[in-house]
């Protein structure tokens, strides 16, 4: 096992990594910004190297700087949790030139399965149903258009090294189908330095399912089950939950052997997600693989009772899983919220600052992860997450109900965050009874609030100054709902990802 790991990561999830290696009688290392040195994860590691400015280029994003801090501490083995580097292949590369074990993927299978076209030409080999639509970049506007023309419309306008839902562009009709390529091919280029794009069928109202898979190395690939991630505001997941209430026994076994089919056809090793649309009546369809670990696994170990994190560790190390995934059934149901220092009565506008005070809720069936403590400082830098608040329950009822408790004993000061946002989501009929689908939340917040008095004027003062902010962080703002913010790090880790390869 190993000695000492460096967690490349800051905030909630480098919180819950280095918990991880505490529990396994490893050392841990972080790295920390000029910002962070008062981070959590900075008071909790073991040890702590300071990496540089805010800037996550400076910092987080330097992996000399990582692999020096590795050399300097004697890390044996190197965890990126979920954005950053995660998923860039210079990393587990320059990992083993250092003679460091990361704690992932190898880089080939990171491009096999990462890169979302050839995520998709293997899911075509691996028998695996793929949203219909082109399995290359596309090389002329000409082919893509008549592509279009022949699927029929609406369709969806793709990046090839997309995330965060950037260079993404909805394309309703012929006529727009010029000026969206153009768009999306530019933002594309300004987001992760590579324009090209790739077309599919938009699929209306579909849920968003995705499959947890672990692998070790010595040819186990076993499947954890979904999560349901259907709740997303501007295509980034808000709500989460296992199991989906809208997957049967029989579609979990179709789901969970695609997956594992195609982590195979990948010669995947590790944790990783193999992310479904699944329409009306049941079919499924490929998107995309996140060669990592996600936000949201904590819904899965709640009703599996694993720690994927340990076993992500364990793998890394060459042991065995230590079961087959026929032994494996969800107990009881488990919902994941995220929270966000952000002000949902003003757009969803960052709200970083000084933690004044706060109250956490606890009992039981509750689990809170987050990066933060009263009187520290949220940096204005960095995606605003603050962390997830997770309720298991015997039911998807017990859980919403234990979730809803746990967020009225849930308040901090100093700061706004989305909190209320859960509130509104948690007591929405369609909701309760799980009639969602993946633009269902953005169609919700359009709706007038009865409670609601800001005037239209206020609403789009404060839609104009948070676009004014993601600009002012170099991130462009336009998403298939035209204006909508994704995730930074998300964007910037994959940027880096495509600056560095050849
Ligand atoms: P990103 O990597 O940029 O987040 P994904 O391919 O993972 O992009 O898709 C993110 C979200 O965008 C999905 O969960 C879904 O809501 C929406 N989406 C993506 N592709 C389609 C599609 N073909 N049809 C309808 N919605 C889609």
């Amino acid at each position: 096992m190993f000695k000492k790991i460096l967690i490349a990561n800051r905030g909630e999830i480098a919180v819950r990594i280095l918990r991880a290696c505490r529990e396994l009688g490893i050392q841990s290392a972080v790295v920390f910004s000029e910002v962070d040195r008062k981070s959590l994860h900075v008071r909790l590691a073991d040890e702590a190297y300071a990496i540089g400015p805010a800037p996550s280029r400076e910092s987080y994003l330097r992996i000399d700087k990582l692999m020096d801090v590795a050399r300097r501490a004697e890390c044996d083995a190197v965890h990126p949790g979920y954005g950053f580097l995660a998923e860039n292949a210079a990393l587990p590369l320059a990992c083993s030139e250092a003679g460091l074990t990361f704690i992932g993927p190898s880089a080939e299978s990171m491009e096999a399965l990462g890169a979302k076209t050839a995520g998709r030409q293997l899911a075509r080999r691996s028998d695996v149903p793929t949203v219909p639509g082109t399995n290359d970049p596309i090389e002329k506007i000409e082919e893509a258009h008549a592509m279009a023309q022949s699927m029929g419309y609406p369709v969806l306008l793709k990046a090839v090294a997309g995330g965060g839902g950037k260079g993404m562009r909805l394309v309703e009709k012929d006529g727009d189908f010029a000026a969206a390529f153009r768009d999306a091919g530019s933002e594309a280029a300004n987001a992760f330095g590579d324009g090209r794009l790739y077309l599919e069928k938009y699929l209306e109202k579909p849920r968003h399912v995705e499959v947890q898979i672990l692998a070790d190395a010595h040819g186990r690939v076993v499947s954890l089950g979904e999560r349901e991630c259907s709740v997303q505001r501007r295509h980034q997941k808000v709500v989460e939950e296992a199991p989906s209430p809208i997957v049967t026994p029989d579609l979990r076994k179709k789901m969970g052997e695609a997956a594992v089919r195609l982590a195979r056809a990948g010669r995947y090793v590790n944790a990783g997600t193999v992310e479904f649309l699944v329409d009306a009546h049941s079919n499924f369809y490929f998107l995309e693989v996140n060669t990592r670990l996600q936000v949201e696994h904590p819904v899965t170990e709640q009703v599996t009772g694993l720690d994927l994190v340990k076993l992500q560790i364990a793998i890394a190390a060459g042991h065995r899983l230590p079961f087959a995934w026929e032994t494996l059934t969800p107990r009881g149901h488990a919902m994941e919220v995220r929270l966000y220092a952000e002000d949902p009565d003003n757009n969803f506008f960052p709200s970083p600052g000084k933690i004044l005070s706060r109250t956490v809720p606890s009992g039981p069936g509750i689990r809170l992860d987050e990066g933060i403590y009263e009187g520290w400082t949220v940096p204005n830098d960095y995606d605003p997450l603050l962390g997830k608040l997770i309720a298991w329950g015997n039911s998807r009822e017990e859980a919403i109900a234990r979730l809803r408790r746990a967020l009225e004993e849930y308040t901090v000061t100093g700061i706004k965050t989305n909190v209320a946002l859960f509130r509104r989501i948690l007591s929405e009929p369609d909701f309760l009874r799980s009639e969602i689908h993946t633009t269902w939340l953005d169609e919700l917040l359009r709706r007038p609030r009865v409670s609601g008095n800001e005037t239209s004027a206020e609403v789009d003062a404060a839609a104009v100054a948070a676009a004014m902010w993601h600009a002012r962080q170099g991130s462009a703002t336009t998403n298939i709902d035209a204006g909508g913010e994704t995730s930074r790090w998300k964007s910037v880790g994959r940027r880096e990802q495509v600056d560095r390869q050849p």
